[in-house]
């Protein structure tokens, strides 16, 4: 899967490639799911994991800010796949935060996290998984270098923006049946610049009422 998605371009580095080979997608997909097609997969509750080919696209767009130490934030973090790749980036000194608001979510993620190469940093601390909304981010480990935001919002939430660090990146998807992944940075004096990266398809970033209803 890794060696395809570097032959396709989609991964470029070596330490996307890296993480990408050491968190084990099969972990974190559930029972008789196909872990390696290059698809979004359900995971319950009207969410889904998505393809391989977007997790590497938001890591590859991150990497610069999940540098050893740094603090990341995975917004809808559903199987925790991504929070795991985050926190193997940022290390022991860094800080990876995971919300979602499906609580059995948090809980499998957790399991399949006990079970992957990143056990020991969520064992020690520098890995954690909330029970949350979102859209309010997550203000204990704020600011953060690099935000993920897993689901799509019809805008860019302002907490979000709030709890980016200067000099930090955010990458969301925006919009409502048509979305757009866009990349938010913000300066150093505390602008903000955003550019569309491309088209995607995301659940919405939603109540967990209407996720639950599906509407
Ligand atoms: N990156 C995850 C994506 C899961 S799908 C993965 O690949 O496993 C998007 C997730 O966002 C779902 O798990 C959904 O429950 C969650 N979500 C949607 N709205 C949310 C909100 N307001 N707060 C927290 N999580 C939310």
């Amino acid at each position: 899967m890794v060696e395809q998605l570097q032959s396709y371009g989609v991964i470029r580095s070596k330490r996307v490639a890296e993480v990408m080979e050491k968190i084990d997608r099969a972990l974190f997909v559930p029972e008789g799911t196909p872990p390696y097609v290059d698809s979004p997969m359900p995971i319950g509750y009207n969410a889904t994991i998505s393809a391989p080919h977007m997790h590497a696209t938001c890591l590859q767009l991150l990497e610069e800010n999940l540098r050893p130490g740094m603090h990341a934030l995975d917004i809808g973090s559903g199987t925790g796949y991504l929070t795991a790749c985050f926190a193997m980036m940022v290390g022991p000194q860094g800080r990876a935060v995971g919300v979602e608001h499906i609580p059995e979510l948090v809980e499998s993620s957790v399991e399949s996290i006990r079970k992957s190469a990143a056990a020991p940093l969520l064992k020690e601390g520098a890995l954690s998984v909330h029970v949350g909304d979102g859209r309010l981010g997550w203000p204990e480990f704020a600011p953060y270098d690099a935000i993920h935001v897993g689901a799509a919002a019809s805008e860019i939430p302002k907490a979000l923006i709030d709890q980016l660090k200067p000099g930090g990146r955010m990458v969301i998807p925006v919009g409502n049946i048509f979305q757009d992944l866009k990349v938010v940075e913000k300066k150093m004096d505390c602008s903000v610049s955003i550019r569309t990266e491309t088209s995607v398809r995301y659940v919405p970033l939603t109540s967990r009422d209407a996720q639950l209803r599906g509407s």
